[in-house]
């Protein structure tokens, strides 16, 4: 089997992928990783995650192999040719409502609260031992995905996980530390731009930052940087819809932008909005690339948010 996952990895893309390919050595499968070597550095908060003979490259036994999307709703999310040729045999593992089921076999999931969740269960239903570094690469992918287990997806199924993960030795503040604290001073300086930048539309239903290629250079920070951000913005009361805009520093990728939103009391379907607009998530949380000017970008999420809320 070769084990993926999606374009910029987050806590539950990268601790579902590694917890499932531990679990299936450990129950004598021949798994490997794949990323592909653009994704690196992965963003700060993961650095400890163990990618130990992750591949950069398609081995040539690829043919042979069973290929395992963990935690992608939507193989354009991978935009890797050698993964998207005819006739491969995929199973795709993952809980987005709105994955496109583009896997031989799906294990689609949309009431779990992460892919971690769905391997998790896996690895019981597999008879395989949830190992100190099994649990912890789970508990990340838990942790991340239900917002420290504040998010409507926290489910008493969750917190059992987390319960049998930290008898499973996770240290749970070691965790937290890893991914909320230890971060770089930039990051702190490039979220105080971004606070600079807000804009609030529709009475306050969307509080809306913008971070451009300056405030990138400014700070010295990196795009991963900007993970979190959206975060912030949701706590402003009235907020319907937190978004944040950020420009994407690439060249192949010039002029466009990355939206991150996710919305604070289930009014709104983020999803949806993302999906008109080329992306995809859950409803609560979604994101998507654009070439839209900002204002026609604004004028856009300001026009679908109004659409919901007075629908
Ligand atoms: P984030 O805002 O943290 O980048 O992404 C939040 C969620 O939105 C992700 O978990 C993923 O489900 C979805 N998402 C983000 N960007 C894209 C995108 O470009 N395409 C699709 N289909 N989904 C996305
Ligand atoms: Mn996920």
């Amino acid at each position: 089997m070769l084990l993926t996952t999606h374009e910029n990895p987050d806590g539950d893309a990268l601790g579902s992928l590694t917890a499932m390919h531990w679990i299936l050595q450990q129950i004598g499968k021949d798994s490997v990783m794949y990323m592909s070597p653009e994704e690196f550095p992965l963003s700060h908060e993961y650095r400890h995650m163990t990618l130990e003979g992750l591949l950069g490259a398609p081995p040539e036994d690829i043919d042979e192999r069973t290929v395992v999307f963990l935690d992608c709703g939507n193989i354009d999310r991978m935009p890797v040719d050698f993964l998207q040729r005819d006739g491969i045999r995929i199973l795709n593992i993952d809980h987005h409502h709105d994955n496109t089921r583009f896997g031989t076999v799906n294990l689609v999931v949309p009431q779990a609260s992460c892919t971690a969740e769905i391997v998790f269960d896996l690895a019981h239903e597999l008879g395989a031992e949830v190992t100190p570094p099994i649990a912890d690469a789970l508990y990340v992918g838990l942790v991340t995905d239900t917002g420290k287990f504040m998010y409507e997806n926290t489910t008493p199924a969750a917190h059992r996980m987390a319960a049998e993960l930290i008898e499973a030795g996770v240290d749970t503040h070691a965790v937290y530390r890893r991914l909320f604290e230890e971060l770089p001073f930039r990051r702190l300086q490039l979220l105080s731009r971004a606070l600079q930048s807000v804009a609030r539309y529709e009475d306050g239903a969307i509080t809306l930052a913008t971070l451009g290629r300056g405030d990138f250079e400014a700070t010295g920070a990196l795009e991963s940087d900007s993970e979190g951000v959206v975060d912030h913005l949701r706590t402003v009361g009235e907020t319907k819809v937190a978004v944040l805009v950020r420009e994407l520093l690439s060249d192949e990728k010039r002029g466009c932008s990355k939206v991150s939103m996710r919305s604070t009391d289930g009014q709104v379907d983020v999803s949806r909005i993302a999906r008109t607009l080329g992306g995809g998530g859950h409803r609560q949380a979604a994101g998507l690339t654009t070439d839209l000017a900002h204002d026609e970008l604004v004028a856009t999420l300001r026009q679908q948010v109004a659409e919901q809320l007075n629908a």
